[in-house]
């Protein structure tokens, strides 16, 4: 292709795209296609000769589109969002056009540049403390690919100061801290660097967040075995609840008993309601200002960010880098020796990164802080009264309190048969009730389990989404739910 016939496929791609949002509401959410049918559809190889792009463009619209599930659709609910933006997209298009892999400030300035000031942007935006900037040059803030690599930084930085303080504890002594309500990236990080993974019980009573003093209590049997905890996975809005640990209250226990404790917290989807000041306590920024050593909040779930832009922000920089830095000659340059510049591959796992500050600048600049807010707080109204639905409904109950843009709650039988019905019943039920909902294509949320007990997730964070999807959903799930109660099939 050259530049004029990319001038051309480029319009018409851009159009597709266009045509794609308008045409998003009246396709069903999810794909409906049989396992296989893109490999049944394709040919064994790659084609000898170079195709038209016409030809390439047709398929995309005939094979691929139709396997998609839309996750830009306003009646997503499942999971969590990923809410996309045209800014976001803009942002992805130019960073590709530079298909640049700046791991260090020499390999483009403005890459590094941009994204120091733009990851400022959103601490000042979220009421970060100062020392979180870039621009303190103490700590700083680096947007990684997601948040289980943000994690996993956290754990490899944590892990370098505890075997510093404490030359020759044995790695296999080691142990990282999550509850039972964290995201599984914890076990997976685990998995990955060989260590021991405890997950902290949390009490329904508490509605599944950590206290300090359950902390407190396993640090000390856990010393009393001859094992070292070194960090702590705390989470404001984990994903089966919403749940949101008591970050200044662990905070202050880990500061006064156990200072060696890392404590990262794990925003990576309810972060972005820093950005409203009304919800900063119960998102918990007093804490994460006082006590946390790095802090993750996803732009790429609820913060209208085109996958991937994980904001990741660390109190001291020097940690990360002195556990990552390795540098060969091939990567030496005069800014770094000098340390003047900031080389963020020595913020990460890998070398090459993507031009990712790009996408989250032109979405910052596009809405303006108060954009980003009125957003967060429409999707926080649009849930609310989901849950005021689910209150007021006779067959659904809500299992937990409605946390930020996120309600759990399940079908239950009638009164008459809900004092007999056994806890295996009622999650049969709502497995069925689940399936049955997910036939219907109109909509997509998704199902888990807190304590044993299978609840629905209803999930609102899709940018398109308004009050007639939420007034949607329910009519369909109360029409999908009476069906379940009364045995028939959807
Ligand atoms: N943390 C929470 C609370 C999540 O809900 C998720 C995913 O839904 C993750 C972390 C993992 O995110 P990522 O895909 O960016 O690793």
């Amino acid at each position: 292709m050259d530049i004029e016939q990319f001038r051309k496929a480029g319009y018409q791609a851009i159009d597709r795209i266009c045509d794609y949002y308008y045409s998003l509401n009246d396709k069903p959410v999810v794909a409906q296609v049989e396992p296989g049918y893109l490999r049944r559809a394709l040919p064994e190889s790659a084609p000898e000769q170079g195709e038209p792009w016409s030809a390439v463009l047709s398929d995309y619209e005939k094979l691929i589109v139709p396997g998609l599930t839309h996750w830009q659709h306003p009646s997503f609910f499942a999971y969590f969002p990923t809410a996309s933006t045209f800014e976001g997209m803009l942002g992805d298009l130019l960073s590709s056009s530079t298909a640049n892999p700046g791991f260090n400030w020499l390999a483009s300035p403005a890459c590094t540049e941009l994204e120091s000031v733009v990851m400022d942007w959103a601490a000042r935006m979220f009421g970060l403390d100062r020392t979180f900037h870039n621009e303190s040059k103490v700590g700083g803030g680096v947007i990684q690919t997601t948040a289980s690599d943000s994690a996993l930084t956290a754990i490899v930085a944590a892990r370098t100061r505890y075997l510093e303080q404490h030359p020759g504890t044995p790695l296999e002594a080691l142990v990282i801290y999550v509850t039972t309500q964290t995201h599984s990236f914890g076990k997976k990080a685990g998995l990955v660097l060989g260590l021991r993974v405890r997950a902290l019980e949390v009490r329904a009573e508490d509605h599944w967040a950590l206290r300090g003093e359950t902390l407190g209590a396993a640090v000390e049997e856990d010393h009393r075995k001859g094992l070292h905890p070194f960090i702590l996975i705390a989470t404001v809005g984990t994903t089966s609840s919403g749940a949101v640990d008591h970050v200044a209250d662990v905070g202050a226990t880990i500061k006064e008993k156990f200072p060696s404790l890392w404590l990262h917290v794990d925003a990576a989807w309810a972060g972005v309601t820093l950005a409203c000041p009304e919800l900063r306590e119960t998102a918990q920024l007093a804490g994460i200002n006082e006590y946390a050593d790095s802090l993750c909040v996803n732009f790429h779930k609820w913060g209208l960010t085109n996958f991937d832009a994980s904001a990741f922000w660390v109190r001291d920089r020097n940690l990360l880098i002195n556990a990552l830095d390795i540098t060969p000659e091939y990567l030496r340059t005069k800014h770094g020796d000098e340390g003047t510049v900031i080389d963020y591959r020595n913020w990460h796992l890998s070398l090459g990164r993507r031009f990712r500050s790009l996408k989250l600048w032109f979405v910052l600049r596009g809405f303006g802080v108060e954009g980003f807010q009125a957003y967060i707080r429409r999707c926080i109204s649009l849930n609310n009264s989901f849950a005021d639905y689910i209150r007021a409904s006779a067959i659904f109950e809500l299992i937990t309190p409605p946390s930020f843009a996120l309600s759990v709650f399940r079908l239950r039988p009638d009164a008459s048969t809900s004092e007999s019905a056994s806890l295996d019943e009622l999650n049969a039920l709502n497995r069925a009730f689940v399936a049955a909902a997910q036939t219907q294509h109109g909509i997509l949320l998704t199902q888990t389990d807190i304590d044993n007990v299978l609840c629905v997730r209803f999930a609102v964070g899709a940018a398109r989404t308004e009050v007639g999807h939420i007034e949607n959903a329910c009519k369909l799930l109360e029409e999908v739910g009476m069906h379940c109660l009364a045995g028939k099939k959807v």
